[in-house]
């Protein structure tokens, strides 16, 4: 039987290919012993690929060497959809829209075929489904100004929802699987509203739920949900709170501050509390736990602000109050700045089953220029630093960091920051 919290007094597994390029940085052996996710990132990847993002080890050899490593967890991230990640680039995948039978036969069903096998029973594997897929059919489509034609294709023909459900049915009916869909983070689907214009929170909670009964998906095969995932939103901000009166005005009422913008939220923590009771109210049982990606969100170093301001200025105080350095929280690629966050650990908070390095840290999020390749990579100016921006990132600078690789491949300056600006620091 599945158990409520698969974290729970486990030890989970330690990639050896993330961990060897951890361990070779000055520094790193620090935290070269964590678990990250094992990305199959192309159908390719399940067999191992000799890319540089997954090396040379497919999923049954990582099963394997979970095995072989007495771990009780093993975590996978499931990435490949049809036209996968619409709103952005950097990681477009190999996939075209309309591809979801190649999605179901030559890669959920592969992966289901290697997860079945009785060597793994004893297992736990967890699968982290599809980062950045759904969300993206609530605020990136149509008639929004946030709106891509891909996003309006993919929710057109319905592949990401078919994906998805299919994904979560064929993986949650074996015995030893924990599915967890991503969900975001709060600097994207944060606002909740009753005018379906500004509504991201409760229309997204509407659209998981809209998948059970798709596929054979039921609400028994999902275990929870994952925020954060490959992004720089932090667990808390310990020094103000979003509808805190400054300046005459609760700071998420104020029509001219940028960096809230009416958000509900300024932190995970909050964030995935209430979203977990709104997935409830949306059919999921009232048991699932949620994850957060902590490996990149922890914004130490010099920048970090050590109290609060004593401004009365709503964006003085809010700006140097806040921890999160981003330029703007739709941010995504590579932030300058950033530090690792809390190491992973078990049920950190009764809502929370574990924060988790999904992300592993160190891995690009996307090229700083255009580089020709065979992954399905594209470019996205999102990854430039020198890029002024676009709606979705209320048309502010990237924020990322220069010289930066493809997506997923190894980056020793991104990665010696993170370990420079940990926080709880190394
Ligand atoms: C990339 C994948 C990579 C993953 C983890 C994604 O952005 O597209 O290739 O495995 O990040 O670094």
């Amino acid at each position: 039987a599945k158990v409520d919290n698969p974290y729970e007094g486990a030890q989970v597994y330690v990639n050896p290919t993330w961990s060897a390029n951890a361990a070779a940085e000055p520094g790193g052996e620090a935290i070269a012993d964590e678990p990250t996710g094992v990305w199959l990132d192309r159908i390719s990847a399940i067999e191992g690929n000799d890319s540089p993002t997954t090396g040379s080890m497919g999923l049954a050899d990582h099963l394997d060497e979970a095995v072989a490593q007495g771990a009780d967890v093993i975590q996978v991230v499931i990435y490949n959809l049809p036209g996968r990640d619409c709103a952005a680039l950097a990681s477009n995948g190999e996939l075209a829209a309309d591809e979801i039978d190649r999605y179901k036969s030559e890669y959920i069903d592969e992966i289901v075929a290697i997860q079945s096998d009785p060597a793994y029973a004893g297992l736990r594997i967890v699968n982290v489904i599809e980062i950045d897929s759904l969300p993206n059919l609530v605020t990136n489509v149509s008639p929004r100004a946030t709106a891509t034609p891909q996003c309006d294709e993919m929710k057109s023909n319905g592949n990401y929802e078919d994906g998805v459900s299919y994904a979560v049915a064929e993986l949650g009916a074996l015995p030893n699987t924990y599915n967890y869909i991503d969900a975001g983070h709060h600097g994207w689907i944060g606002w909740g509203d009753t005018n379906p214009e500004y509504d991201n929170f409760n229309a997204s909670a509407a659209l998981f739920g809209s998948l059970i009964g798709q596929n054979g998906m039921t609400a028994d095969h999902i275990h929870g949900f994952i925020s954060n995932t490959a992004n720089y939103s932090v667990l808390e901000e310990p020094y103000w709170t979003v509808d805190q009166n400054v300046g005459g005005q609760p700071l998420n009422q104020n029509p001219n501050l940028p960096w809230v913008d009416w958000n509900d939220f300024n932190n995970e923590k909050d964030f995935t509390e209430a979203l977990r009771e709104e997935l409830i109210a949306n059919g999921f049982n009232e048991d699932i736990g949620m994850l957060i990606d902590t490996s990149r969100n922890g914004w130490g170093g010099d920048y970090r602000p050590t109290g609060p301001s004593t401004s009365t200025d709503p964006v003085t105080f809010v700006d140097d109050s806040r921890i999160d350095q981003r330029i703007q929280k739709g941010n995504w690629c590579n932030q300058a700045g950033a530090g690792l966050g809390e190491r992973p650990q078990a049920s950190p908070e009764p809502w929370i089953d574990a924060y988790v390095w999904i992300k592993p840290p160190g891995e690009s999020d996307g090229a700083s220029e255009e580089i020709p390749n065979d992954e399905g990579k594209g470019f996205d100016e999102m990854c430039d630093p020198d890029y002024q921006g676009n709606p979705r990132n209320g048309n502010n600078p990237s924020g990322a960091r220069d010289d930066m690789p493809l997506s997923g491949h190894w980056s020793s300056e991104q990665f010696q920051e993170l370990l420079q600006n940990a926080y709880p620091p190394v």
